[in-house]
């Protein structure tokens, strides 16, 4: 039998205008995948916030040009995986969709849940921080406070130009930890070490693209001279870009819709370690089913940010288990995910 791949677009809706250094938004376009053979059904998801360039329109083009004929009864997941890179370049969140969706198939053929088949530990996965973005101090120091209620740390959006009055409004509101993501809105590298000195005095423990992802003398020199790990995001998007980030970063955040899902994931994490760099799992704002998807990976990480699907207002998959501050994987083959209203097929309906 030949898989059958359906697809669905879907625009998620944020609880909150999320606004970052660079761009400001209310939803996410998202493409919902179901993979289909021999009566089991993998889900997979593109997320795709506007400024990486894909679209629903581009994710499912380039998930009709997968020849799905061509994977027979024993086919290696790799060898398929390989072969849907190779299409085109980019696309990144579209072979996302597709890899999470083998897996979810093959863990649900031989009934184990993905961390189990890569004999991981689910009760490992570290705290997730929660996100809040760019905003109005008051709003943004009530947001920390009621955040601080069920999540260990938090994740703060710098980068505009009222970064201290946010920190010392979340400052009024709680002390847990705070790690702050810049997405490269600083140029000037004593400025960007002035105020990551001013952060650390502020319980922050880390801080995420400081700096454009271009600037990699300025990034190698704040890196030395930084009290607090400097992390790559923007700067790190595949396997490749993790050599590079040795010696400029201390750590990387890895992306499922940025390096095209679990297996290269997975090969980031061991190239990361082997480089003596730190692992942060994030996400986009996506639903349960790529959150589900990462949390398979956690326990590999030292940070988590996989709070993505708890920034959406209609996210129709079944929320994942919550536990003292952490999203933790279920004990459900594949990647776990089920569909929030109980019917198998998310894809049904008009788009
Ligand atoms: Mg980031």
């Amino acid at each position: 039998m030949t898989f059958e791949l359906r697809c669905k677009p879907y625009t998620l809706e944020l609880r909150h205008r999320f606004t970052l250094a660079n761009s400001s938004r209310t939803t996410t376009p998202t493409l919902l995948i179901e993979l289909e053979r021999d009566g089991i059904v993998g889900y997979g998801e593109a997320a795709m916030p506007p400024y990486l360039g894909e679209t629903h329109a581009s994710a499912q083009a380039f998930l009709e040009r997968i020849e799905l004929a061509r994977i027979d009864a024993e086919f290696d997941a790799a060898a398929v995986l390989a072969a849907v890179d190779a299409i085109a370049p980019g696309n990144a969140a579209a072979k996302a969709a597709f890899d999470i969706a083998l897996h979810d198939w093959l863990g649900k053929r031989s009934g184990q849940p993905h961390w189990q088949r890569l004999g991981l530990d689910p009760r490992a996965v570290p705290p997730t921080s929660f996100t809040i973005g760019i905003g109005e101090p008051d709003d943004v120091g009530a947001r920390a406070a009621a955040a601080a209620a069920e999540f260990a740390v938090l994740k703060i959006k710098l980068g505009g130009s009222g970064d201290r009055a946010m920190i010392a409004a979340i400052r009024n509101a709680t002390a847990i930890p705070i790690r702050v993501d810049v997405n490269q809105g600083w140029t000037d590298r004593e400025h960007a070490l002035r105020e990551i000195e001013w952060l650390a005095a502020r319980g922050v423990e880390l801080v995420e693209q400081p700096m454009p992802a271009t600037q990699i003398d300025d990034l190698a020199w704040l890196r030395q001279q930084s009290p607090l790990p400097i992390v790559a995001d923007e700067a790190v998007q595949r396997l490749a870009d993790v050599a590079r980030a040795a010696g400029v970063y201390d750590g990387i955040n890895i992306k499922l819709m940025k390096c095209t899902g679990l297996l290269e994931a997975h090969a980031m994490m061991t190239a990361a370690r082997d480089r003596g760099l730190r692992i942060m799992l994030g996400c986009m704002t996506e639903t349960s089913c790529a959150i589900a998807a990462a949390c398979q990976l956690a326990s590999l990480a030292d940070w988590a940010d996989l709070d993505g699907a708890l920034l959406v207002a209609n996210d129709p998959f079944e929320p994942l288990p919550f536990e003292d501050g952490r999203v933790l994987p279920t004990d459900r083959p594949g990647i776990g995910v089920a569909p929030r209203d109980n019917t198998r097929d998310v894809t049904a309906g008009s788009p």
